[in-house]
């Protein structure tokens, strides 16, 4: 590649930043960072019926979140800035002036209720070369007559003129070449008078030629709008230094029919944001990966397997391998599963890879929220070691490990029906005198010699086994029962076994 790489997230600030986003942003940054180029952030926000106050924050704080680091933007400067397209109408507007004094494009003065009226008059309406002349604008009225509008202060926009039945090729890196006849495009509106703002097609078209970009990477819902962006590169004479186009594969819900929506979120339970999002004006608040309980890495290196793998079966991958083996070749073309399991099994991972200390830190608050104070950063390390490879999430080690911080009060019952039988409590009052002659209660000591006494008595090592369990953590399952006995130590251990007895009964 001769050309410098330099690419660009344009998200419009019109709500929380979907994880289809993300996904692209992903994308942008692995490709930038592999080919040493620039990402760059641009804000588009010329629809000004559409913003949403705090979208721009939303978009910053996710990316931050997730390590993908922005080269040129609204916050990191840059010398093609600015970087929000409602900081450059001069720029525009310059622009539509190129396109009309060339001819290429044009005024239209037609009302919302004249545009109805043509729709409900023409079957499948299209504004184009076939009825162009029958509405109001500067190719259908006299220079006079457009003078007199404007003089007047009509409203209108500027309109691209295609001509029609030319093919036009996209060149897609993914896709290969797309053609599209030029018939079927219409003549879009690249600049509104009302607001003095240009719609998302001039902006963008002029930003990316402006800031060099070198490869649009974006969503697959663009892919229509490529043909006329192919189109306007070629009327501003620009067609030598158009970026290459990559339309990644779409984001399918995780049965596979259709586009992933935040409802499927909702209903399936599972974030469809990658942060909480509060909705300014509804107040409705939309879950996120982050809230969630997932770590950034595990989101990472989820999303950046939805329409792209690395050519073999390696799943885990950090965001710096990740940059060395990503590749547009190996990008499928086909839509991406949203499989919600995995990404549960990718924080599964994830956690186990965090130190001891550093889990027992994120635990701490939980512990918190639960009421439990006290405890050594020693003890929750060594909770935190035991149960950790049973945790999808922070949060699950208050299910897995709570009775290391509360006794049990309850008794699974399934496991009292199936552990609990009637020579158990005299067989748990012998495990107690023989617990009280132990001098040394750690893991090794106390298993063998709790071992040698049921071996030497006779008894059934399952029987007494999992009643002392059931005793001491209020269920049949848990890590291995002396590491348990061994941090909670013999006072407690001895007490909980005679709480169990007094208390499991059945029926
Ligand atoms: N502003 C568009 C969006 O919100 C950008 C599309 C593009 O990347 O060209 O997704």
């Amino acid at each position: 590649m001769n050309q410098k790489v330099r690419v660009r997230f344009a998200p419009s600030p019109t709500g929380p930043l979907h994880i289809g986003g993300v996904r692209t942003a992903l994308y942008n940054y692995l490709f930038a960072r592999q080919h040493g180029g620039e990402m760059i952030l641009r804000i588009e926000d010329t629809d000004s019926q559409r913003f949403v106050p705090g979208a721009e924050d939303y978009i910053n704080e996710s990316l931050a979140w997730l390590g993908i680091k922005i080269d040129e933007g609204v916050r990191e400067g840059g010398q093609y800035g600015p970087y929000k397209q409602s900081e450059r109408r001069d720029i525009y507007r310059e622009h539509v002036k190129m396109l009309l004094d060339a001819g290429k494009a044009y005024l239209a003065f037609d009302t919302p209720e004249e545009l109805e009226a043509k729709r409900q008059e023409v079957a499948n309406f299209q504004y184009d070369a076939s009825t162009r002349l029958s509405m109001r604008n500067s190719l259908s009225l006299s220079a006079d007559e457009v003078k007199a509008l404007i003089d007047n202060g009509e409203k209108y926009v500027v309109r691209f003129l295609i001509e029609p039945g030319r093919d036009v090729v996209v060149n897609d890196l993914i896709r290969g070449k797309v053609t599209i006849n030029s018939s079927v495009l219409d003549d879009k509106v690249l600049y509104k008078s009302a607001d003095d703002l240009p719609t998302y097609h001039l902006a963008n078209i002029v930003d990316d030629h402006l800031m060099q970009v070198s490869h649009v990477i974006r969503g697959e819902e663009w892919l229509p709008s490529a043909p006329l962006h192919v189109l306007l590169y070629e009327a501003f004479g620009w067609t030598d230094t158009m970026p290459a186009f990559v339309h990644l594969p779409l984001l399918l819900k995780p049965d596979g029919k259709g586009k992933l929506s935040k409802r499927d979120g909702d209903r399936l339970g599972f974030p469809v944001f990658p942060l909480e999002w509060h909705d300014p004006k509804s107040g409705e608040i939309s879950s996120g990966y982050r809230e969630a309980g997932y770590l950034p890495e595990a989101v990472v290196n989820f999303l950046a397997l939805l329409g792209w793998n690395p050519g073999d079966d390696t799943e885990i991958m950090s965001m710096q391998q990740l940059i060395e083996k990503f590749s547009l070749d190996h990008c499928s073309k086909s839509g991406a599963k949203f499989d919600f399991e995995k990404g549960k099994w990718f924080n599964h991972k994830y956690l186990q890879e965090l130190d001891n200390e550093q889990l027992a830190q994120l635990f701490k608050p939980v512990l918190e929220a639960n009421g439990i104070s006290g405890y050594s950063d020693q003890y929750i390390t060594r909770v935190v070691s035991m149960v950790k490879d049973r945790i999808n999430f922070v949060r699950d080690l208050w299910d897995q490990a709570q009775y290391f911080f509360v006794a049990p009060t309850e008794y699974e019952a399934k496991a009292v029906k199936k552990r609990w039988k009637e020579d158990t409590p005299q067989l748990l009052n012998s495990l107690i005198d023989h617990l009280n002659t132990l001098e040394d209660f750690s893991c090794a000591a106390a298993e063998t010699s709790v071992i040698g006494w049921i071996t030497d008595n006779g008894y059934h090592m399952g029987n007494v086994m999992n009643a002392f369990r059931l005793t001491v953590v209020g269920d049949c399952k848990g890590p291995h029962m002396f590491d348990i006995t061994e941090l909670l130590g013999k006072e407690e251990t001895i007490a909980r076994v005679r709480r169990g007895i007094e208390n499991i009964t059945v029926e």
